[in-house]
């Protein structure tokens, strides 16, 4: 079975986030760039999976500009045999996204699509559920197990306060979730190889997809910051303070 992982390009998670000075936006200049966590531990699984016999090809794609190539890269690197870049400088939205991975699920013919739950800078959280319902597929999201079968994949799925198994019916939606596994970090020799993988371009326009973005954001603004804390003498002050300030006892 083929598997499809789509990859986004995103600020480092360990970059301090700056909002612009206008509030349109999140400072990207100058700023690292990587694969979004979550993303890496959907790739993780495929190669996983493909190193099991359980796979035949892993895929990754992103749709973004052309910058976010190093973002394949580094998921050939950690093992995927080819990537797809859908090149567009818009802004990409889940909606947008999702039409794109619809066309290119119609073109490749995975068997399994496995993305990450949430992309770090939107925190959306709705790409796969978009991806699965323009399919038709069943979906397993907040994975935190895969166990692909005879054709079906068994699922469990992080819940508030426990876990749930599913059973899906191929083919099928993942998303991944912290716990699913641990990425590797690609070897030397494998970055190397990785330079050697092919890479297709595609335009949004190619897939029949309009990338426009539907959502306009009004206001990006910084948490307002933190009152300073103070130091009491003692114990019985520090109790008189939150009963009778904080009013928290
Ligand atoms: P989101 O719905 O934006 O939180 O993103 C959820 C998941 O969808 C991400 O973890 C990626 O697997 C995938 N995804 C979102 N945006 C893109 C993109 N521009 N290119 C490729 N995959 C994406």
């Amino acid at each position: 079975m083929k598997i499809l992982v789509p990859v986004k390009r995103v600020v480092d998670y360990n970059v301090k986030i700056r909002v612009k000075a206008d509030g349109s936006g999140v400072e990207t200049a100058n700023v690292k760039m990587s694969m979004n966590p979550f993303d890496e531990i959907a790739v993780e699984e495929a190669v996983r999976l493909k190193e099991a016999g359980k796979a035949t090809e892993v895929i990754v794609v992103t749709v973004g500009p052309t910058a976010a190539q190093e973002t394949l890269r580094t998921g050939l690197a950690m093992g995927a045999d080819r990537g797809i870049l859908v090149q567009t400088d818009a802004e990409t939205q889940p909606l947008a996204v999702a039409k794109v991975l619809k066309a290119l699920v119609d073109k490749e013919g995975p068997t399994l699509v496995i993305l990450g739950k949430q992309a770090i800078d939107d925190d959306c959280n709705q790409t796969g559920q978009m991806l699965a319902a323009l399919l038709g597929w069943p979906q397993g999201t907040f994975a935190s197990k895969v166990a692909p079968g005879e054709g079906s994949v068994t699922v469990t799925r992080e819940i508030d306060g426990g876990l749930e198994t599913v059973q899906l019916t191929l083919p099928a939606v993942v998303t991944a979730d912290l716990r699913l596994n641990e990425p590797r970090y690609a070897s030397l020799p494998n970055i190397m190889k990785a330079k050697k993988k092919p890479i297709e371009t595609l335009a949004p326009d190619a897939l029949g997809v309009d990338v426009a973005p539907r959502l306009t954001t009004l206001k990006v603004a910084e948490p307002a910051k933190r009152k300073a804390g103070v130091k009491v003498a003692d114990v019985a002050a520090l109790v008189d303070k939150l009963k009778n300030e904080a009013r928290a006892i």
